[in-house]
């Protein structure tokens, strides 16, 4: 039976950004290019993702389903060829299964919708799963034809899991073309930096920094930093948008020569840790001179840590803490009385 997905009410983006320079991708894809029409693409997988869909396809002997989550990027100069970091997995529910078949009712496609506005409205979706319980991780026949009529972007992966022989298969574009490439990450970030082209602990090529205060790498990426907020470029008063200035070059001071290294853990998709030569968070750096304030809602383990040190660049009043500007001090009592009950140990 062939699926039923009210596909049109969620347009997917034609277009995805050109951000991986071609000498990245090789080399985290560590196979060689392939010659012909073929789109090729490679995913990078949060493991987050990926046990939720292992545990949602353990839950029943029945094939279950659901929606992928995350970004597409297209290889500069390198048409037809694509990274995707999958982020989220979205569970189908009051899907129409049995123990040899799925599919997407129309109520279920409202339900993923409804789950995606709700958990992940900034990620874009990049394909779909569903479960071959005892079966093995294949395309069949409906399979193959349900990625050509509603995952049909050549950027769009299927992904077919067989929870009990423990095995997966990717799939991509409107031909169901094997994926050979699906690395699974411990950390979101590191999925969005591999899928980007960053090399992790590779030194960052940065080429400037922009008026958001974000990074612009030499690979096209823009990236920001994890966990930090910067004075706003356009800030009122006056001494913030000193300050504004005084960030970002400190931010440029420290990463144009070339001595930074990219990081792990950070919590979202374009931002990323980055660690000074001598081993310490950029981030920690920019609190401790008041230069930034943090802005994190993640329990990260390194949070403790920045906590205290903005906290004592507060009590030295110095940087965006000598101005006193309702935009800091709120931003710091929130802080303050969001950590208090659940501050934990660096
Ligand atoms: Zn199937």
């Amino acid at each position: 039976m062939s699926p039923i997905i009210s596909w049109t009410e969620k347009p997917v983006a034609e277009d995805v950004p050109a951000v991986v320079d071609r000498p990245a991708f090789e080399r985290a894809r560590d196979i060689p290019p392939r010659v012909g029409d073929r789109g090729d693409v490679a995913v990078y997988v949060a493991r987050g993702a990926y046990e939720a869909v292992l545990r949602h396809g353990r839950s029943s002997r029945l094939e279950q389903g659901g929606i992928l989550l995350g970004r597409a990027y297209g290889i500069a100069g390198e048409p037809g060829r694509y990274a995707v970091e999958v982020l989220r997995a979205i569970a189908a529910g009051g899907a129409a299964s049995t123990s040899i078949s799925f599919r997407f009712g129309r109520e279920t496609w409202t339900g993923l919708r409804t789950g995606w506005r709700s958990e992940a409205p900034d990620l874009q979706l990049v394909g779909w799963y569903h479960t071959h319980p005892d079966l093995g991780a294949f395309f069949s026949g409906t399979d193959r034809a349900t990625q050509r009529d509603f995952f049909a972007r050549p950027w769009h992966v299927g992904l077919v899991v067989d929870p009990v022989r423990d095995e997966q298969a990717w799939f991509a574009g409107p031909h169901s073309h094997p994926v050979r490439f699906h690395p699974v990450f411990e950390e979101p970030a590191l999925a969005t930096a591999a899928a980007a082209g960053l090399a992790l602990g590779a030194p960052l090529a940065v080429r400037r920094v922009r008026r958001d205060g974000r990074l612009a790498l030499a690979n096209g990426l823009a990236v920001r930093l994890a966990g930090v907020a910067f004075p706003p470029a356009n800030a009122r008063p006056k001494p913030i948008r000193r300050l504004a200035c005084q960030a970002r070059l400190a931010l440029w001071r420290a990463v144009a020569r070339g001595r930074c290294r990219l990081a792990g853990d950070p919590p979202d998709g374009a931002a990323v840790h980055i660690f000074l030569p001598d081993g310490r968070l950029l981030a920690e750096r920019l609190l401790a001179c008041g230069l930034a304030r943090l802005d994190s809602a993640t329990a990260a383990p390194c949070l403790a840590r920045l906590e205290a040190v903005q906290h004592l660049a507060s009590c030295r009043g110095i940087g965006v803490w000598r101005t006193k500007t309702r935009f800091y001090l709120d931003a710091h009592r929130r802080r303050l009385l969001a950590a208090a009950p659940t501050a934990t140990e660096a």
